[in-house]
């Protein structure tokens, strides 16, 4: 793994602070930076463009390539690290491969960076489950994540690893069929190609290093895990206020999308009316508040939430 003349004079030079490795410059990028920002952490970008110092916590973030993210939180060069579930898993397979024991530990995994690994089958090749897949070669990014299906399916075929622009394989006679990261599934189509089946779901992921830590940096990452599954929750949650008629309250609670115990305050002048507020911890659609008025509910007020601690 090469490393970045930067980062090592920033761990020579600051052992208590914490470093967290994301993608430089790619898919995942905007949304860790916006993450930890909902964090709180406000930063200063180093001259070098690599590092951004951590100006209200001690957390610096390191910008790299994702593939040498989880390399180097393993070898517990950074702390942290945001990356692909796909890039974790190729990884994990081939520190198992070798033997190694020191894995990093994945903490969490965020809402953003969905996308699966799927087979690509050309349109005119008739797909019937992973038996199609026989003596075929099949280009791919993840040849380790890709041998591990075959071998559970109890496939014969031949992987050959390409690293990029793997969709072009088969035309230009490489490959039969390819197995690569879909999200829209419109690069595949656009090269002749059909999504068969997917043998990986994938997130982008917090991990952390395998190395024990100081008391002061456990504190530290777990106070910034804290406040990541309170952005997580929030993201998706509403804060819900409507009125409701007495009778109607059991079937409007049922209705509220993920809410626990909503709040029922009593209306000045209504003996049968309540009024509601709760929070949902899944979105509030157009539909659900249609359903709600159909229930009896009226002056239905939604609301996002900026932050939430249990
Ligand atoms: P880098 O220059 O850092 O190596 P990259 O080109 O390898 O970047 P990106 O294309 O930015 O990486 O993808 C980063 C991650 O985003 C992927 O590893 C994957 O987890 C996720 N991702 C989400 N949707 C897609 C998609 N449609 N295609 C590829 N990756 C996707
Ligand atoms: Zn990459």
């Amino acid at each position: 793994m090469p490393l970045i003349p930067g980062v090592i004079k920033m761990i020579k030079t600051d052992e208590v602070r914490i470093k967290i490795a994301i993608q430089k410059s790619g898919r995942l990028t905007e949304h860790s930076i916006e993450l930890l920002t909902r964090c709180g952490l406000t930063y200063s970008r180093g001259r070098d463009q690599l590092i951004c110092y951590g100006e209200n916590m001690p957390v610096d973030i390191l910008l790299v390539r994702d593939d040498d993210i989880p390399g180097l939180v393993q070898e517990n060069i950074c702390d942290l690290g945001i990356v692909g579930g796909n890039i974790i898993e190729e990884l994990r397979l081939e520190l198992i491969k070798k033997g190694t024991k020191r894995l990093f530990n994945v903490l969490e995994r965020l809402n953003y960076g969905h996308c699966r690994l799927s087979f690509g089958i050309p349109e005119n090749v008739e797909y019937i489950g992973a038996k199609t897949l026989k003596g075929k070669k099949i280009a791919t990014t993840y040849p380790l994540i890709v041998e591990d299906y075959l071998k559970k399916q109890n496939v014969n075929a031949t992987v050959v690893e390409f690293s990029g622009a793997v969709e072009i394989a088969p035309s230009l006679g490489k490959a039969d069929l390819i197995c690569d990261l879909v999200s829209s599934g419109a690069t595949m189509k656009a090269h002749g190609l059909f999504e068969a089946d997917t043998i990986l779901e994938s997130t982008a992921t917090l991990i952390q290093s395998p190395e024990a830590l100081s008391k002061t940096k456990k504190d530290w990452i777990k106070l910034l895990l804290q406040r990541i599954r309170g952005v997580l929750q929030v993201k998706e949650s509403k804060y819900i206020m409507l009125h409701a008629p007495r009778e109607a309250l059991q079937e409007i609670r049922r209705l509220l999308p993920g809410s626990e115990a909503p709040t029922i305050i009593p209306l000045e002048g209504f003996k049968d009316k309540v009024a509601v507020h709760a929070v949902c911890r899944e979105n509030v659609f157009w539909e659900t508040l249609e359903e709600l008025k159909e229930a009896g509910a009226s002056s239905m007020l939604v609301l996002p939430v900026e932050k939430m601690l249990a």
